[in-house]
């Protein structure tokens, strides 16, 4: 007979007990499937007897699926593929601004299935947490098997992610976001600061799949920065690790708005490039069309961003020598005007016998911060 909590782990709103080596499968086939059971055994380190218990767990869950038939070459020996059960399980994910939520509910591959966008009339934490449970209650009414979710927004996060400590669009200070949401929606939901949840979907779904190690740097309003070392997404002791947005490039910069003269910020966010270009009144979607239609203060502007991002670019890959730097963000287009400056920034920069750098330019959607969220409702389902 099976006892309630057999019964529980059944129900396909709540995300099954799995073992570490059965975590570990999903994962595999996760960032790297369909693939054979031989690979998923010799990726976990596992014996193929013990691989075939844990399939079997994932199949019972609905997890997995044996999906098709590969011919290996060198063997002639047919192999069957696990991937990821189409359907299996649904994620929220949520993203928010000072000004608006974008919600999305994705499956475990994190392909996003509905997206709704509201504006905020408040930003009270009451008032934001009741609009996020609405939302939610919207996509519970077509999707029975949410389990799990994550929500992301711009700020400070403490180390163990419990505690939003600062959110300076929100106007939000020291608030227990992940708990809140939890008790509120009655699923287990996560909270991550937006740009390293972005960097935790590149990891697993995007560019940065299979890279155990990787940086990603986010150009536009702000600059942003997050990491991968050994698997492992990098929050730092305070949670405040990143911070490299100021740093020093030109001593006889101009002045930021944190008082430092001549940092990456002051070059490179889309307001330091509007402001760069003297004698016309324009905001950043015109300083990019000036830039393009060569304007020469206008190209100036995009050029000095150029080296700055490379020196930024050129500084990561000193500290931590990743497998791959993925750029994105909606400030690209310093990449497409500067390419040689964001080139010669990273020549000057990297240090001797470096080994050449593999960037990867990601265009950027805005859809990818709630995509993002739920990433880390999914990889926190998976305990990474
Ligand atoms: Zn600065």
């Amino acid at each position: 007979m099976k006892s309630p909590k057999d019964m529980a782990e059944e129900s396909p709103r709540v995300w099954p007990h799995l073992n570490h080596a059965e975590r570990g499968a999903l994962r595999e086939v996760l960032i790297h499937g369909p693939l054979p059971r031989a690979e998923i055994a010799r990726r976990l380190g596992v014996s193929r007897a013990s691989l075939t218990r844990v399939t079997r767990t994932l199949l019972e869950h609905g997890l997995i699926s044996e999906g098709a038939i590969e011919q290996r070459a060198w063997t002639g020996r047919p192999s069957e593929l696990f991937e990821i059960a189409p359907g299996a399980r649904h994620f929220f994910g949520v993203k928010l601004t000072g000004d608006a939520i974008y919600a999305t509910i994705t499956d475990l591959r994190a392909h996003q299935i509905a997206t709704i966008e509201e504006p905020l009339a408040s930003r009270g934490t009451t008032e934001v947490l009741e609009r996020i449970a609405r939302i939610f209650d919207t996509f519970a009414s077509r999707f029975d098997d949410i389990v799990a979710g994550g929500v992301c927004l711009a700020g400070d996060l403490t180390q163990n992610r419990k505690i939003v400590v600062e959110s300076p669009f929100l106007g939000w200070e020291n608030v227990p976001l992940a708990r809140l949401l939890t008790e509120k929606l009655g699923i287990p939901m996560a909270a991550e600061n937006d740009v390293r949840a972005l960097t935790a979907a590149e990891h697993w779904f995007g560019a940065g799949a299979g890279c155990s190690s990787l940086a990603l740097i986010t150009v536009g309003t702000g600059i942003g920065f997050g990491f991968v070392i050994d698997d492992q997404l990098v929050t730092g002791a305070h949670g405040r690790a990143g911070r490299l947005d100021h740093l020093k490039i030109d001593n006889a910069g101009p002045v930021c708005a944190e008082g430092h003269r001549g940092c990456a910020s002051v070059y490179l966010t889309s307001a330091s490039i509007v402001r760069a270009i003297h004698g016309v009144d324009t905001d950043y979607a015109g300083a990019v069309a000036l830039a393009r239609s060569g304007h020469s203060g206008a190209l100036r502007a995009f050029r000095d961003a150029g080296t700055a991002l490379g020196v930024v670019i050129g500084t990561v890959a000193n500290g931590l020598d990743p497998q791959k730097v993925i750029l994105t963000g909606d400030g690209l287009a310093v990449w497409e005007l500067a390419q040689d400056h964001v080139n010669a920034g990273i020549a000057e920069t990297l240090s001797a016998g470096a080994d050449p750098l593999n960037m990867d330019v990601q265009p950027f959607e805005f859809s990818e911060w709630a995509r993002a969220a739920a990433v880390v409702g999914i990889r926190t389902a998976l305990r990474f």
